[in-house]
């Protein structure tokens, strides 16, 4: 089964509508697509009826940025009730920071000799509550700092470059708690991102699953095919479902298409099950 469930629309730092999206999706043989903007909800309707009628499987889903030991972790809430008011409040908790922070981002860029990014990177931004250091770096390559949007984040936007702010996200237990509230399952997002030791990539994992986490993903863009065998292990080792998903945030962003991803190792359970995701057989024309 082809199966997406990482990606993101101009609700957050997505470059194209839901619909777009999910015309894309159905274009490139998504069976069952997600769309996980970072800590909103505001895409999925839209997403959910050009699913509808692209005849593709829909599943709501959400990105939330969390903050644990100090690192910010992302946490993917897949198949959760959009109308949940404890998810939305929290998101609602979350998304209310970003603006400060953008301001703070700003002002750092400017010590830098960098004048006005905070004008230019709103203007990128379809909803203000979801300024995010993607806005930035669209800003930055648009004037000529950096060739694309990776240059950018190198120079300028990671943990340690000049325009990087250290910010408070959600308790990674209050995230996971929100999206099981939501009835839906929670999934660490991209783990091969975040440059942990197996000692504390373990911690993180025994916390997430204490916490009610279900899963982790396996196959997306930015890990390797020899981290889709090592989080296929971890997930087995450690009885998580494994997730697939592209992340894609746009056709000039270069990292993987929608639905154009490796297959997931044999080993652990799949995401979709967990989901109870059952595909109806085709009906005769
Ligand atoms: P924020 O949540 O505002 O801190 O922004 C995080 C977003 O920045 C991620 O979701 C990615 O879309 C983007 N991002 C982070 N690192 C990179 C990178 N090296 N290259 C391109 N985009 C990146
Ligand atoms: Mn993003
Ligand atoms: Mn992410
Ligand atoms: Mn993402």
């Amino acid at each position: 089964m082809n199966f997406d469930l990482h990606s993101h629309s101009t609700a957050s730092d997505g470059e194209w509508s839901p619909s777009r999206l999910a015309e894309r999706a159905a274009a490139n043989g998504v069976e069952v697509w997600a769309l996980t903007d970072h800590d909103v909800l505001g895409g999925l309707a839209e997403a959910r009826e050009a699913a509808s009628d692209a005849r593709i499987e829909f599943v709501d889903g959400v990105e939330i940025s969390v903050t644990w030991r100090g690192q910010t972790i992302h946490v993917l809430g897949l198949g959760i009730d959009p109308s949940d008011p404890d998810l939305q409040l929290g998101l609602e908790r979350v998304r209310g920071s970003r603006r400060l922070r953008a301001l703070r981002i700003a002002g750092e860029l400017e010590r830098a000799g960098i004048r006005n990014a905070l004008e230019g990177a709103y203007r990128y931004a379809e909803d203000p509550d979801l300024i995010s250091r993607t806005h930035f770096a669209r800003h930055l390559v648009q004037i000529g700092r950096a060739r694309d949007l990776a240059g950018v984040f190198k120079r300028y936007l990671s943990p340690g470059r000049i325009g990087y702010v250290a910010h408070e996200w959600a308790p990674l237990d209050g995230a996971v708690r929100w999206i099981r509230g939501a009835g839906g399952q929670a999934v660490i997002a991209h783990p091969g991102r975040y440059d942990l030791s197996p000692a504390v990539l373990e911690a993180l994992v025994l916390e997430f699953k204490a916490a009610g986490g279900t899963g982790i993903e396996v196959v997306t863009a930015s890990h390797s095919p020899g981290q889709y065998d090592l989080f296929a292990r971890l997930a087995a080792r450690f009885g998580l479902a494994a997730s697939r998903g592209s992340d894609f945030h746009g056709p000039s962003e270069g990292r993987l298409d929608l639905g154009r991803l490796a297959a997931l190792p044999a080993g652990p359970e799949s995401i979709v099950d967990a989901l109870g995701i059952a595909l109806a057989p085709p009906v005769a024309a």
